[in-house]
């Protein structure tokens, strides 16, 4: 053990080296300022550990050791099939890690273990894998003009890539964002959510550990406001990629913009799913279910507006209230029973229960939940389930972004007044619909104001598929061949054969 490792037992027994260092050159370090910040077991309020959060002055060090490394003959040398080997050795480590990775995760974040291993874990080494498998496959074309030409494109590493990621999957997003950036023969610097430090730490072992020369990637804990504006900032980073609040995107736009640097943002939601009257009852309820309360529904893709034909309404909401009641126990993350841990901080708790507070205030009817919950210790950010009716379009809990166990059902009559009232905001990431009726399912979909559109599913998300929003949820895609795209510039040449 040193300074720059503490040894952790996580409440499931697992005993471990959690790094707490800046990852700078596939090297542990302080940080300049030997600033440190601290994280919180959601579930218990105790503090896990305290990490070292970079200074303006370490993002410096960081980004320059990207610019080397992206320079160096071992990164930039190298053939595509080797860049692509180490992706795919890191997936292979993070599978022979998961129940390491996992527990860091839950504890960190609140998530169950559970969902932890057997949903992010899979999704971490699936992303790695399939971005390992494109990285000798990112190709440019030869354009046909004129006999006395020759055209063709090269598909070139941006460089420097600044990626800023949030709390609510934290190895996932470090997973959508390294591995298209990699895979392209990018570097990177990558600064975690002050909320989740710990398993991007650990998993910053695995990336040094696959082989991927130093400076490729560094890591870099901190605050949004120093860290993450000063990678957003910073003169020689060139693209910035970020997930989180619609608000901090903004800011990001602004901050890039003072070097013009390229751009990619993920930024969240008010997801509507609608069910038509002749849908799988059944199948909807469940679906909507996990669509809105997986991840403490935490998830930027949540279904948390619910728009039901008024013939099932009725119906639709017995069930739903009594699939919550059946699948959503809230409790301890490490009991496999859980399905609903504490969400990630006071802060997120504070904010759904003042949506609470909104959503009685303006006169919707609180129709199941909307109370906090405790565990044995009296401890953790735990909310109920909360489900309101009765609401008005225009009400607060109706178009902002909640983010937590917290959803709107209200009916509709006609698929238009359906259509119209599921774009009615200013966010456009994902949607469901719910029909047997194939052509109204497709007409629907293609009406739908968003990046992705679920038929008979929801939050259904796949590493090989586009991921990302229209309107205020953000521009460009992640994940499937189109998330490579944010991470190459097209060049042309043009080769005079006359
Ligand atoms: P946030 O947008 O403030 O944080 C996301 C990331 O951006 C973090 O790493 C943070 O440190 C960084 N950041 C913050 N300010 C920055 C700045 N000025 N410059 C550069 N980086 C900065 O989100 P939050 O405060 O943690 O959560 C608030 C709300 O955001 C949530 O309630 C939810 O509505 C939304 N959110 C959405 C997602 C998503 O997946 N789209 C994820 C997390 C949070």
């Amino acid at each position: 053990m040193s300074d720059l490792t503490l040894n952790l037992t996580a409440p499931n027994g697992l005993n471990y080296m959690q790094p707490i260092g800046l990852f700078i050159n596939n090297e542990f370090v302080k940080s300049a300022s030997r600033v440190k910040l601290s994280t919180i077991d959601p579930a218990t309020e105790a503090e896990i550990a305290s990490v070292y959060a970079a200074s303006t002055d370490d993002v410096d060090v960081a980004v320059k050791a990207a610019r080397k490394a992206f320079n160096e003959p071992s990164w930039a040398g190298i053939s595509s099939t080797d860049r692509g080997n180490l992706l795919l050795k890191l997936a292979s480590l993070v599978e022979e890690n998961a129940h390491h990775l996992a527990t860091i995760e839950s504890w960190d974040n609140g998530k169950p273990y559970i969902h932890a291993l057997n949903v992010d874990i899979p999704a971490v080494a699936n992303t790695f894998r399939y971005y390992g498998g494109w990285a000798d496959k990112i190709q440019g074309d030869v354009i046909e003009t004129s006999p006395q030409k020759l055209t063709y494109t090269i598909r070139e590493p941006v460089g420097v890539c600044g990626q800023i990621i949030p709390w609510n999957f934290p190895l996932a997003m470090a997973a959508w964002k390294l591995g298209p950036a990699l895979a392209c023969g990018n570097t990177s610097v990558l600064k975690p959510a002050e909320q989740t430090p710990l398993s991007i730490l650990y998993l910053a072992t695995l990336i040094k550990e696959a082989g991927f020369p130093p400076g490729v990637v560094n890591i870099l804990n901190g605050h949004g406001r120093t860290t993450g504006d000063a990678i957003a900032t910073h003169v020689d980073v060139d693209k910035v990629a970020f997930t989180g609040s619609t608000a901090t995107g903004r800011q990001i736009m602004r901050s890039a913009a003072l070097n013009l640097k390229n751009i990619t943002l993920e930024t969240g939601g008010k997801s509507p799913l609608l069910v038509f009257n002749d849908a799988d009852l059944k199948s909807a309820v469940a679906w909507a279910h996990t669509g809105i309360m997986f991840n403490q529904g935490q998830v930027c893709t949540a279904n948390s507006r619910i728009l039901i034909q008024e013939g099932i309404y009725d119906r639709f909401l017995v069930a739903f209230k009594e699939q919550v009641k059946k699948v959503s126990k809230i409790g301890n993350p490490f009991d496999d029973a859980t399905f609903q841990g504490p969400q990630v901080t006071q802060a997120q708790f504070d904010r759904i229960v003042s949506y609470i507070d909104s959503g009685i205030a303006e006169g919707a009817c609180l129709a199941y939940g909307g109370k906090p919950y405790k565990n044995v210790n009296g401890k953790g950010f735990f909310i109920e389930p909360t489900i309101f009716t009765n609401v008005k379009d225009e009400m607060k809990i109706c178009q902002e972004e909640v983010f937590g166990p917290f959803v709107v059902i209200s009916p509709f009559k006609t698929e238009e007044e359906a259509v119209r009232r599921a774009n009615d905001t200013p966010f456009g990431l994902a949607s469901s619909v719910f029909t047997q009726d194939i052509k109204k399912a497709h007409r629907v979909a293609r009406a739908i104001q968003a990046g992705m559109v679920w038929i008979n599913s929801s939050g259904d998300s796949d590493f090989r598929i586009p991921f990302g929003g229209v309107k205020q949820s953000g521009m460009g895609r992640e994940l499937g061949e189109a998330g490579l795209a944010a991470y190459t510039n097209l060049k042309a040449v043009h080769v005079n054969l006359s």
